[in-house]
């Protein structure tokens, strides 16, 4: 190349950068006008430290979770929160959710017989035949789509194995796994984490889950999910488990807080064709903030840290007010446990959602769900008399399990993206005249008189009728080991 040639070269790439560089700026200053335009300012990254660090640490939390471990996923965090404003739409995946790496499913190859597969898939992980649209069964082997975008040639290939019994690498132990337990510590050496379902505390009417009426003390469903978990802590501790707390105060478990999510929120909605109104983009916000986002740090917490053998999702159950205006206490009061499953359409066609389920049926961490949970199901009926909550037979979100009425699998992001099995309580309706009442009592030893009838409080029996399920389920799989004969050499 001669000298002129390579000065000629040298201009056009200067011009072009150039140009670059003034697009990018162009970009940019399009890009804040557009978060100019939502009310909350984005806290900046030392503002977020600065608070982050004010706050004090109790020696609680400290125990539940392993300090420098929960501190790098912070800060993992929040380097990573700069990549997630600037996110693309992505019609394929579910709110806040990536394009998931089915790469990932390669250590399952030959683990699943096509019969094994097909019963999960069929009577526990789907409702109706729409997953034929995405997933298609051959003698050997099974073809699932991996990206909707492309759904004629970018498919999964999954081998069945031929024989059952093959092992999986996972982190979590089946009974058999953990072996036999000492006496009267049937819970000896798991590792059960609790997540107190919502967060409670000044974000409670954000997230929708506080009650009262005639001007009460409001009952916040955030705040008593809480109160039980810490009732359960150490008797669980008692029989032997370590356990573990994915929340311990009512602080969200999330680092970003709603005006993080005002970009992303903007993003979502215009891709879904929406010009967005200020209250939408607000609404939506607001639950990326307290439900997707905070699940799903409380999923990172859970999967990457504390790594349980069995994980406790603790709720009450709310009914609807029919006048908002007037709000009365319903008479209906039912419990139910949720086991994951019935992956409903809508859930099929997004691809974060298709590979979760594919990986729990590969997991296999309902044959878990269902034991611990039909134990659960007739210690807590046993205590409390409740009866049943019914989806119907008819749902298309929800299909009973094992002919139980008290077991119900439906998809929520908690024990969707919770790794370990996973029991979801649902008992008591907080808005029904009696539970409103045994919640206004709080806690309290022996019984006392709710209407006309002499009750423990609602918290004994919540703590009770969970651990009397679990001593029945962990005594009779695991078999009690025989204590260590005294030796005769001293
Ligand atoms: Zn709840």
């Amino acid at each position: 190349m001669s000298r002129s040639k390579v000065l000629e070269v040298t201009i056009i790439l200067i011009i072009l950068s150039g140009a670059f560089v003034y697009q990018y700026m162009h970009k940019r200053a399009a890009a804040s006008d557009t978060l100019n335009l939502v009310q909350e300012p984005l806290p900046t990254l030392k503002e977020q430290t600065l608070s982050d660090s004010s706050e004090e640490t109790t020696e609680a939390e400290r125990r539940a979770v392993a300090e420098p471990s929960r501190q790098d996923q912070v800060k993992q965090y929040v380097s990573g929160r700069k990549v997630e404003d600037l996110r693309k739409y992505n019609p394929h995946v579910s709110l806040l959710g990536v394009a998931p790496d089915w790469a990932m499913l390669d250590r399952y190859q030959e683990s699943i017989t096509k019969e094994d597969f097909e019963r999960l898939l069929t009577s526990v992980y789907t409702v109706g035949e729409t997953w034929r649209e995405w997933i298609e069964i051959h003698e050997d082997y099974a073809l699932i789509v991996q990206n909707a975008e492309d759904d004629e040639v970018d498919q999964y290939r999954l081998t069945f194995s031929k024989q059952p019994g093959v092992k999986i690498s996972r982190f979590w132990r089946n009974p058999n796994e953990l072996g036999p337990a000492p006496e009267g510590k049937p819970l000896d050496g798991m590792v059960i984490a609790i997540d107190p379902g919502h967060i409670g505390g000044e974000w409670a009417q954000m997230e929708e889950r506080d009650f009262a009426v005639n001007g009460d003390e409001p009952v916040r469903e955030g705040e008593i999910t809480l109160q039980v978990a810490q009732m359960l802590k150490p008797q669980l501790e008692q029989l032997g488990a370590d356990v573990v707390l994915v929340r311990d105060s009512l602080d969200p478990v999330n680092p970003k807080r709603p005006g993080h999510y005002a970009h992303a929120a903007w993003v979502e909605l215009e891709g879904r064709g929406f010009v967005p109104s200020a209250p939408a983009l607000e609404e939506l916000r607001n639950r990326m903030f307290y439900r997707a986002g905070e699940v799903r740090e409380r999923a990172k917490i859970l999967n990457t840290i504390i790594r349980p053998d069995l994980t406790l999702c603790l709720h009450f159950n709310a009914s609807s007010w029919g006048d908002p205006e007037n709000r009365q206490l319903t008479n209906e009061s039912h419990f139910h446990i949720l086991l994951n499953g019935a992956f409903t359409s809508g859930e099929l066609a997004k691809d974060d959602h298709r590979f979760t389920m594919l990986k729990k049926i590969l997991t296999r961490s309902h044959g878990e769900e269902a034991g611990v949970s039909a134990a659960i199901a007739e210690s807590f009926v046993a205590l409390s008399g409740l009866p049943a909550y019914d989806y119907g037979e008819l749902s298309m979100r929800a299909r009973k399990i094992n002919g139980n009425p008290y077991l119900w699998a439906r998809n929520l992001l908690a024990n969707e993206l919770f790794d370990s099995p996973v029991v979801y309580m649902e008992p008591y309706v907080m808005n029904s005249k009696v539970d409103y009442v045994r919640l206004q009592m709080g806690d309290y030893e022996g019984e006392k008189e709710v209407n006309g009838v002499m009750r423990p409080s609602i918290f004994r029996e919540y703590t009770k009728g969970m651990i009397d399920g679990l001593v029945m389920y962990y005594t009779e799989q695991r078999g009690t080991r025989k204590a260590e004969e005294p030796s005769t050499f001293k």
